[in-house]
């Protein structure tokens, strides 16, 4: 994650087949969030929904204007099996919607729609194309 200056990632991402994922996010008052969460579950999603840049570490160099909501609460487990919950508001609650997202086998790309959709299905050709 940090060698591709990620902000999150998942375990399905490289490879694990366990419910995990990690951050080291700031929130949109620059605030930094660093944790784990196992076997996390999205409880709250809501506030207003913004559409903001998204980008993904499974997928290289695309970015895609995405909806999330503001704010979303993960409740899950330690790695020493404590209960944990997470707050995130701004950019670090897309954080959590984007990595849970993940352990339930969908990327950002797959909440994009319309024309957003089209340009990246173009970018992620081009990409392919071009390896
Ligand atoms: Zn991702």
């Amino acid at each position: 994650m940090y060698a591709a200056q990620g902000v999150g990632l998942a375990a399905n991402q490289v490879g694990e087949a366990l419910r995990v994922f990690v951050y080291d996010c700031p929130d949109d008052e620059d605030v930094r969030h660093v944790g784990h969460v196992v076997n996390p579950r999205l409880v709250e999603a809501d506030g207003i929904v913004l559409r903001g840049p998204e980008g993904c570490l499974s997928l290289p160099g695309l970015e895609a204007g995405t909806e999330r909501y503001d704010h979303a609460v993960v409740e899950g487990y330690t790695a020493t099996g404590d209960r944990v919950r997470v707050h995130g508001t701004g950019f670090f609650a897309r954080c959590l919607q984007h990595e849970c997202d993940h352990l339930d086998g969908m990327v950002y790309a797959d909440r994009v729609e319309g024309w957003r959709k089209r340009r990246l299905t173009r970018q992620v050709a081009r990409a392919s194309w071009s390896r």
